[in-house]
């Protein structure tokens, strides 16, 4: 039997260890970012395919999710809780700390929080996890606040620019808390839309991830590009990087796949690389920059 193994870069250096334990012999070598990212070449050659760390997303027969989950003290993680104002929060994490919001919830209604944890659409599976391309478990949120329990500021300023509301980010492993500023951001984001502003060709990247690809979404794009006098094709791609693009005869795109790549990587670009709501931005059909749910095609 062939046992194929997947692993995000963060556990990749435990691959031989991973593999000894189940008994494989075949690692994808891919970068994997997310469920959205199973190595579909891998998959087609092995029995199973143990693909780690994320909640399950797409539905393959031979695929195994393994989850990865982070311990973390909650108590501590709740008395931290006590230094912001509102009483009326709605929790939210990834797939490595979500496991831990229900006690939480309940520890931080013993302390007098009113804690919101909602799970959101098909595409997450535990009460208030979040994905940097899903915010629906904050769907209608009434909180007056959202705090994300997590490392980094990706997801936490997603949460943001879905709701508009404040947003507070607490590692729950060091305790730091802090409050989420997107004026630095957004003052950056409509800098990069108005370099896009009078260019003519423009190429609209789908993801061949299959978790990713939104052709219906790039389609629209290409019609209303076409409305406002631009040439406009769709480009399939794999992973997005600079030297693909580098080849091509685009001056600016518009990302349709991980809107991590826009967000985190677009400095690495040449051309201006913005979303689908910048794109609005850019034609006069929309003001803000807030997210919108991403429906997949
Ligand atoms: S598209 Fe990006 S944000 Fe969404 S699940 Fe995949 S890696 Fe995560």
């Amino acid at each position: 039997m062939r046992i194929g193994v997947q692993l995000p870069d963060g556990l990749k250096r435990r691959a031989i260890e991973i593999c000894e334990k189940l008994g494989s012999f075949m690692l994808s070598g891919e970068t994997c970012f997310g469920a959205c990212d199973i190595d579909l070449a891998l998959l087609e050659d092995v029995d199973v395919l143990y693909h780690y760390a994320h909640t399950k997303l797409l539905d393959f027969e031979k695929v195994v999710y393994v989850p990865f989950y982070v311990d973390y003290e909650v108590e501590k993680v709740a008395e931290k809780l006590e230094e912001i104002k509102e009483r009326n929060i709605a929790l939210i994490s990834t797939a490595q700390y979500c496991h831990k919001l229900p006690e939480l919830k309940e520890v931080l209604e013993k302390r007098g929080f009113s804690v919101e944890l909602k799970k959101g659409s098909s595409r997450v599976e535990m009460p208030g996890q979040v994905l940097g391309c899903n915010y629906s478990s904050l769907r209608d949120a009434r909180a007056d606040a959202i705090v994300f329990v997590g490392d980094g500021i990706f997801h936490a300023r997603g949460a943001l620019l879905y709701t508009g509301k404040k947003v507070y980010s607490i590692n729950p492993l060091s305790f730091e808390l802090q409050e989420i500023h997107v004026k630095d951001f957004l003052r950056e984001r409509y800098f990069l839309i108005s370099k896009c502003v009078g260019l003519k060709n423009l190429g609209i990247l789908v993801s061949t991830k299959k978790g990713q690809k939104r052709l219906k979404l790039a389609e629209k794009i290409r019609e209303k590009a076409i409305e406002h006098g631009l040439k406009a094709i769709i480009v399939y791609i794999g992973e997005i990087t600079p030297e693909k693009l580098e080849n091509l005869p685009f001056e600016f795109y518009v990302n349709t796949a991980c809107p991590r790549i826009s967000y985190d990587d677009y400095k690495r670009f040449r051309m201006p690389i913005i979303t689908p709501q910048e794109f609005d931005v850019l034609i006069g059909e929309r003001k803000d920059l807030l997210v919108d749910e991403i429906v997949d095609s």
